[in-house]
């Protein structure tokens, strides 16, 4: 269990049950999902791994959390304002995910963030049944997208244009009178307030987004010069994702509050300060500072941006603002786990961290083997066989002093060096060049297990060198398609196995994906429990002949299913939608229990999947690159007649091949 820190990254959703497998609990009264069952019962009703399974009550859940702690701050601190929360739709954007989103928070009036025309119309047909939910439009704005904000108050959607550049302003002022509408306007400010994890560029002076102090003043007295000053109503800022102190958070706050009261002072209506996004995942589950993780809660940033807030107004004697903020991190991360099958394994790995005295005992006699070949090929070399004979002589020449230890580990890395140099200029044969791998891998075996037993301390390079082998398991996934941060910004995510969880895990390895690319593979991974820097490898099982081994990788629902891309032409993975619920009987494996889960869902103990969809077919994926299927098949059709015709080819096979 603390192997994989569940304890640490996936409270209160997911745990290891007693029956080896990890169980996914959508809210504190509802039965434990056991994930592996959901997969197993998906693939007998046809859904192919891998597959990304979403849970909405876990959206809901964080969703009551977060407004949850911000109504506790503000009563608990005598704010005299509200909170009012909207979700940023680049986070994700799938219908179900936002209908969820708007549905839980219905009762709070929770809005939507939009940064693009596309993401405007999307929400504009989405918020009809939210009345009185915020719609901030943030982003490059165009007439068109002025125009798209002046439909929406012509509907009655609150929405908000917030200004990210000055110029936009004239656009939007023409669109508005065109149709007689007061806008609502906000402004994007550019503070000088940083923050140092991946996104810290979106903040400080230099910041790609925002107006400048200088802007916002120039905006405010052209405003005052129309006699709308009191159309700008909203101040707004974000410095960044995945911020990993509350006080460079509060700090920003403070510095946005002073904003606002300024504003205020200078006769805008001001009745919303909008915080941005920024609230982060604990996705290593150390509640640290790192990176990856997050040392505080979302009771205390909600807490630390009330006080903030209400430090300053009350500083300034300006009214409490409504504050807003735009998480989507935090919001929809947990609600979806990928789960993909391992395919193969590759490589030998060693068994356990150090080397027992059995196994240098056999290393030895496989270097003295090696070189002791009695029947040399005929494509043996003296400089190969000189090589053979060197490297058998490291595990006997090796003493048990850290001297000797390091001294031998130099010598098997020159020995390797050497036989490769030797092969690239055409002295010793392919079979020497193997055997001589081979010879220094179970000579730096043994040399492990002798540094093992004098407890030596070895040099960086030499500890690399000695390093265990580790197994390369291939899984079913593309990483660009279904986890592009973890290549693109070496973002952690926690991956682990969803059943055999009640056995000792051996093999040390790293996951090598389908593409053909060499950074198609997962090599960093969340610290165990207890530890604080990654892991290069994850422990895995042996796999089994013929028996299923899947993985789990948790905290991927925000940003990685819309930033995924179709390198190597994978299309998107098949997505089930799973509930908790009760059955009135455990249906049978393989069962589907239609009448409660609708003709495409199926249910099982604890669980109902409303929802297969197929992800994308190659043909689909094909079609986004504009290859046209009826093309293809006449050109395949073309050179199979053809290779038939010339006899290349049996027309038999040509004709079943074209059916
Ligand atoms: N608001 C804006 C303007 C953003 O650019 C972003 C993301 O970068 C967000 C909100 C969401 O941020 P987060 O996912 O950290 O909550």
């Amino acid at each position: 269990r603390s192997l994989y820190a569940v304890d640490g990254w996936g409270r209160p959703y997911f745990s290891v049950e007693d029956s080896g497998h990890l169980c996914v609990k959508t809210t504190d009264e509802a039965q434990a999902i056991d994930l592996y069952e959901v997969c197993l019962r998906a693939q007998q009703q046809g859904t192919q791994l891998p597959v990304l399974i979403r849970f909405p009550e876990i959206i809901r859940g964080r969703l009551h959390e977060i407004q949850g702690s911000f109504d506790h701050a503000i009563r608990s601190s005598g704010y005299q304002g509200v909170y009012a929360g909207v979700f940023p739709v680049k986070c994700n954007h799938d219908r179900k995910v936002l209908e969820c989103v708007l549905e839980s928070g219905r009762p709070y009036s929770y809005g939507l963030e939009v940064g693009s025309k596309a993401e405007m119309l999307m929400a504009m047909a989405m918020m009809g049944s939210s009345p009185g939910a915020l719609l901030i439009c943030n982003g490059y704005k165009d007439a068109a997208f002025m125009r798209l904000a002046v439909h929406c108050w012509e509907l009655g959607i609150r929405a908000v244009v917030v200004l990210e550049q000055p110029q936009e302003l004239d656009i939007l002022l023409e669109e508005a009178a065109k149709s007689g509408v007061q806008p609502v306007i906000g402004l994007r400010a550019k503070l000088a307030t940083r923050h140092g994890g991946h996104w810290g560029t979106t903040s400080g002076e230099n910041a790609k987004f925002g107006l400048s102090p200088r802007d916002i003043v120039a905006v405010v007295r052209n405003l005052a010069a129309v006699g709308m000053a009191d159309c700008l109503q909203l101040l707004h800022f974000h410095i960044g994702s995945q911020i990993s102190s509350l006080s460079v958070v509060t700090e920003a706050v403070s510095e946005a509050a002073y904003l606002y009261a300024e504003l205020a002072h200078m006769g805008a209506d001001m009745r919303f300060i909008d915080c941005g996004g920024g609230l982060g995942v604990d996705y290593d589950g150390t509640a640290s500072d790192s990176h990856s993780s997050l040392p505080f809660t979302i009771k205390d940033y909600a807490s630390g941006i009330v006080c903030a807030v209400q430090q300053v107004c009350e500083e300034r004697g300006v009214c409490a603002p409504t504050i807003v903020t735009e998480s989507g991190r935090a919001l929809v991360s947990h609600h979806s786990v990928l789960v993909f099958d391992v395919i193969s394994r590759q490589g030998q790995a060693a068994q356990a961290d150090s080397v027992d005295a059995d196994e240098a005992a056999e290393a030895e006699h496989h270097v003295e083997k090696a070189a002791r070949t009695e029947e040399p090929s005929a494509r043996a070399t003296p400089k190969g066989q000189a090589l053979l004979q060197a490297c058998a002589r490291v595990p006997r020449s090796l003493q048990p002093t850290a001297e000797s230890v390091r001294d031998s580990c130099m010598l098997t890395l020159s020995l390797r060096q050497q036989a490769l140099k030797a092969f690239k200029a055409g002295c010793i044969s392919l079979e020497e060049r193997a055997s001589v791998d081979e010879s220094c891998d179970a000579a730096l075996q043994h040399i492990r297990g002798a540094a093992a037993a004098v407890h030596a301390q070895l040099p960086d390079d030499v500890q690399l060198n000695c390093r265990p082998p580790v197994a390369s398991y291939h899984i079913n996934l593309s990483v660009f398609r279904s986890a592009p941060d973890m290549w693109a910004i070496q973002q952690l995510f926690p991956v682990m196995p969803i059943h055999r969880l009640d056995e000792q895990p051996t093999v040390p390895a790293i996951l090598a994906d389908l593409t053909c690319d060499s950074d198609g593979k997962i090599d960093s991974f969340i610290p165990a429990a207890g530890a604080k820097a990654p892991a290069p490898t994850l422990k895995l099982h042996e796999l089994t002949s013929g028996e299923p081994y899947l993985l789990g990788m948790f905290l991927t629902g925000a940003y990685q299913e819309i930033m995924g891309s179709a390198h190597n032409m994978f299309g998107s993975v098949n997505v089930l939608t799973v509930r908790s619920g009760r059955c009135s009987e455990d249906s049978p494996a393989g069962s589907s229990s239609r009448s409660r889960a609708g003709s495409s869902g199926f249910a099982g103990p604890g669980y109902v999947v409303e929802a297969m969809e197929q992800g994308e077919s190659a043909c689909g994926v094909l079609a986004r690159a504009r290859h046209v299927r009826q093309d293809m098949i006449e050109a395949v059709r073309a050179a199979a007649s053809a290779a038939a015709t010339e006899g290349h080819m049996k027309w038999g096979a040509a004709r079943s091949m074209l059916s």
